[in-house]
């Protein structure tokens, strides 16, 4: 299955609800436009936003004369499309990069980790994995299981270790290899949220300043946590300033609204989009072939 069909398997749910709408009676009207919303809204894209889309959706139909709901089709993934902001830089390309992941457990910080570094292996960048989660002994473990697979070295400290201190040691020892490409794991969760914070923004400080490429901090959200996921965007970016997103999960039964929510209210570009567990199972984000993922 190519990554765009499991895409659209991913986006199963919406886009059914969507298809249902325009399949129903054809025709352009009042309850069109109403249902329109309602499903945007229930795909997780938040009321503001679906209501801002469709109104301007409803606007150019009637300047454009589409009479018939299937004309309104492409239309809705172009104005959807373009709330998404676009990325002024990659950070995985466009190298010397050093990049920190953020996100609660089970996001899939540890494996875009893995993948992004199995994809610079693949284009022929130097790259180091940092493990920063000290917390948990396990994640050390995974992350040295994803680095195997990928074929890059795993630079960390035992479990308690301060997890600033091992950014600095990892980008130092990046450094003084002049490494390509820095890819840092950090903890998901701590005794509380404010702790999480807290060490986070060390390690982002740290890392910093004492980088000499640009540093990244990448939130990675799990699509299927729903309008829960927006509060959880916003905490990290309140905290951290993030830099953008990688969205995994959009493989499973994830309503896809809620990337575009965090994105655009956040004003954050979409770098990746994890559509599987395995090592090839990321894509670069398109903001169009997205959409239109969505909207069928
Ligand atoms: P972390 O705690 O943030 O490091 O999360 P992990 O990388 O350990 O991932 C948690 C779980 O989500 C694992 O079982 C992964 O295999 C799974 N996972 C990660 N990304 C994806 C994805 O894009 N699609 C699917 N279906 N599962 C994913």
């Amino acid at each position: 299955m190519g990554l765009l069909d499991s895409l659209k398997v991913g986006l199963k749910r919406s886009r059914e609800a969507i298809n249902e709408i325009f399949y129903m009676g054809g025709e352009v009207d009042e309850d069109f436009w109403e249902d329109l919303e309602d499903t945007l809204v229930m795909g997780d894209m938040g009321a503001e936003l679906a209501l801002r889309v469709t109104d301007d959706l409803r606007d150019r139909a009637a300047r454009e004369n589409l009479t018939r709901a299937e004309q309104i089709r492409d239309a809705l993934a172009q104005r959807l499309a373009a709330e998404f902001p676009e990325a002024a830089r990659d950070p995985f390309t466009d190298v010397p990069s050093c990049v920190l992941f953020v996100g609660i457990n089970g996001a899939g910080k540890t494996t875009t980790v893995g993948k992004l570094a199995g994809r610079a292996r693949e284009a022929g960048l130097s790259c180091v994995i940092g493990g920063a989660d000290t917390f948990r002994a396990a994640a050390i473990e995974q992350l040295q299981v994803w680095g195997e697979r990928a074929g890059v070295e795993v630079i960390t400290r035992e479990r308690g270790a301060d997890p600033a201190s091992v950014c600095y040691d990892v980008v130092e020892a990046a450094e003084k290899r002049a490494v390509d490409l820095v890819l840092i794991d950090t903890a998901g969760r701590l005794h509380t949220s404010s702790d999480l914070m807290r060490e986070l923004a060390k390690v982002v400080g740290v890392t910093r300043k004492r980088s000499s490429a640009p540093v990244s901090v990448v939130l990675v959200i799990d699509a299927t946590t729903g309008q829960n996921g927006l509060n959880q965007a916003r905490e990290f970016n309140d905290a951290l300033e993030l830099d953008g997103l990688i969205v995994t999960k959009l493989d499973g039964t994830a309503k896809g609204g809620i990337a575009l929510a965090i994105s655009s209210q956040l004003g954050l570009p979409i770098y990746r989009i994890g559509v599987g567990e395995s090592l090839d199972d990321l894509q670069t984000f398109d903001a169009l072939d997205f959409t239109r993922a969505l909207v069928g």
